[in-house]
């Protein structure tokens, strides 16, 4: 099986868009990512998954807390720019919750602390437990087969 058809596969797997952010004695660190899920109600637990190769993976291990912020879909050059799609620095204002850096406007700010990490092949899978969260009503930004998109009223599907 080649690389390609693994990242295809798995861009067919529609998600949302988070940044995870984390702060090293005040110097705040930002990435996209949409490998984010939760694993657990009690005690209150998500997971991220960082590349070996980012630079917010050793800044994670080091501050040992990180946020999500789930993106709203007039955030999308947000998600550009802690990609790295969008090259020219950009100054972005964090907000905070319970100390972590958040970013205002996003649906949801979850604010984390490791509980543990796990070394799986190229990538470190953080599991995060849940110290703080606050909502915002706003529509997602969404993630599918490497294209940005949003919801349409149109297309909701009733589920009873
Ligand atoms: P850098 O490359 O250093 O940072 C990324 C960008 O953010 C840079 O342009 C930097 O200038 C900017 N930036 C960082 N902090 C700040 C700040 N405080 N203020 C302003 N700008 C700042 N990778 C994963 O490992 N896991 C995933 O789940 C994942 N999901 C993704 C989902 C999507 C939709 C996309 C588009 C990419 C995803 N990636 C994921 C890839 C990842 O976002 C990029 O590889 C990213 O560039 C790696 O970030 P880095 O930590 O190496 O930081």
């Amino acid at each position: 099986m080649d690389d390609r058809l693994f990242r295809t596969a798995m861009g067919k797997f529609a998600t949302g868009v988070t940044v995870i952010a984390t702060d090293v004695e005040g110097d705040v660190h930002g990435m996209t990512a949409n490998a984010f899920m939760s694993v657990s109600l009690s005690p209150k637990l998500v997971v991220i998954s960082i590349g070996e190769k980012a630079k917010i993976l050793e800044k994670i291990k080091q501050s040992q807390t990180f946020s999500v912020n789930i993106l709203a879909a007039e955030q999308q050059e947000l998600s550009m720019i802690f990609a790295g799609q969008i090259k020219e620095p950009r100054e972005v204002i964090f907000d905070r919750l319970d100390g972590k850096p958040v970013l205002a406007g996003a649906v949801a700010q979850i604010a984390c602390e490791v509980s543990a990490e796990h070394v799986e092949g190229d990538h470190t899978l953080f599991i995060g437990k849940v110290t703080d969260i606050k909502l915002q009503d706003a529509e997602p930004l969404l993630f599918y087969s490497g294209r940005y998109r949003t919801l349409l009223d149109e297309s909701t599907i009733p589920s009873n």
